[in-house]
């Protein structure tokens, strides 16, 4: 018997809602996409609720649940996946936490969440990978831009910390108007030892932090360039590490991530899956969706399954660029070009539905197509939200997706 492979393509936020300029139609809808179409007539279409109904899903819950974990017991928080995204192997009792290079004042007050969206702030955080206090390590690896990633690895660490991110005080408080705001001092958020514990530390290393970024040579010709210093780290999302259960064990199925953005990347990577680096993957408008899914073609040879994420169709959404959106969406059925003949049951879905006219995720459903070399299809013309709502798939939830795409 010959084994089954498996592809999976997650368009980010691609599902929509109808766009008057459009004549009502979706970008996905008003696109011209021939392949999809093939793949639609000959396969199954349905609609997915990614985190139930009434639910507006973020990226990284909804990858998690449609690759089969559990939401509550295995979603590690927001600062574990990018770290794992940008290449730090984390080990059992890390919390990882998220943060942006950010310009203060001598005050302390903020003056810019991401020190004039500097393009690359590796030489201010090589300076600080490596420091220790009180037997913590910090572990800090440069993200895209003024992002970084940042670990604390020592005993007796908690994730019950605050932020120092002027716009997010913890996670769901969000505060709108933060320019000339102080820091944030990290505070515990419950009475443990452990977040006590954490919460000083990582509050003296910020401190550290900002005396030894002040003095970064590179701030010297910043501001010779009249361009702002970075010179603190405003933290958000931090998140204890613990190992999940990795996908081949869990589907029994050997499995590859093909993505350009971080947070993607760090997904796979948690779910143990291997991680193919493409040229020109940037996870930007210009990523070359056409190497990935090449990449992805070339790869079902080597693994039973193959998870490509495409990022565009999510920015364009939240830039409410319903022309930007229609025009990448034909891009990809360009890249998708006969993709049938990989032999390969071939899956086409978003993590969650980005409505342009919204600029925001929304709770609405994501379409689903599944297509099966040799399965009777539903016959349906068009890949697109309302033909969706027709097919032969019904409306599923997003965390029974593996397990309708492996037949289990
Ligand atoms: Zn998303």
């Amino acid at each position: 018997m010959i084994k089954k492979k498996y592809l999976l393509i997650i368009c980010d936020g691609m599902g929509d809602l109808p766009i008057a300029e459009l004549g009502n139609k979706t970008p996905l809808e008003a696109a011209s996409t021939p392949n999809l179409d093939r793949l639609a007539q000959n396969g199954k279409l349905g609609l997915m609720y990614v985190l139930g109904k009434g639910i507006r899903p973020n990226s990284d819950e909804a990858h998690l649940v449609l690759l089969g974990y559990d939401l509550e017991k295995d979603y590690p928080g927001r600062g574990p996946i990018e770290a794992a995204g940008v290449g730090i192997v984390l080990q059992e009792g890390d919390v990882a936490i998220r943060a942006n290079l950010a310009t203060i004042d001598q005050d302390l007050h903020v003056i810019d969440r991401r020190a004039g969206r500097i393009k690359d702030c590796s030489a201010f955080i090589k300076d600080l990978d490596g420091m220790e206090i009180d037997e913590v390590k910090f572990v800090l690896k440069p993200g895209t831009g003024y992002r970084v990633a940042l670990v604390m690895r020592g005993k007796g660490l908690s994730d019950q910390i605050t932020n120092s991110d002027v716009h997010y005080a913890t996670e769901d408080k969000i505060v709108e108007h933060w320019e000339g705001l102080p820091v944030n001092v990290i505070k515990p958020l419950d009475d443990s030892v452990e977040a006590k514990f954490t919460a000083e530390v990582l509050q003296r290393f910020l401190e550290r932090a900002h005396e030894v970024l002040e003095k970064n040579p590179h701030n010297g010709k910043r501001q010779e360039n009249r361009e702002v210093k970075g010179n603190y780290l405003l933290t958000r999302g931090p998140g204890y590490f613990k190992q999940l259960q990795s996908f081949k064990e869990k589907w029994g199925k050997t499995a590859c991530c093909i993505a350009g953005a971080g947070l993607y990347k760090g997904l796979g990577v948690m779910a143990g899956m291997d991680l193919i680096e493409v040229s020109g993957a940037t996870g930007m408008p210009d990523t070359n969706v056409g190497a990935k899914i090449q990449a992805a073609r070339e790869q079902l040879k080597n693994y039973d399954f193959v998870f490509v994420h495409i990022k565009p169709t999510d920015i364009f959404s939240e830039d409410g660029n319903w022309q930007g959106k229609r025009e990448f969406i034909e891009k990809i059925d360009l890249a998708i070009d006969f993709l049938e003949e990989t032999g390969a049951v071939i899956c086409v879905t978003a993590d969650h539905s980005t409505p342009c006219i919204l600029k925001d995720h929304s709770a609405d459903p994501v379409p689903l197509l599944i297509n099966r070399p040799g399965e009777f299809g539903d016959g349906i013309e068009k890949f697109s939200e309302p033909f969706c709502a027709k097919g032969s798939l019904g409306a599923i939830e997003g965390k029974d997706l593996m397990k309708l795409l492996f037949e289990y």
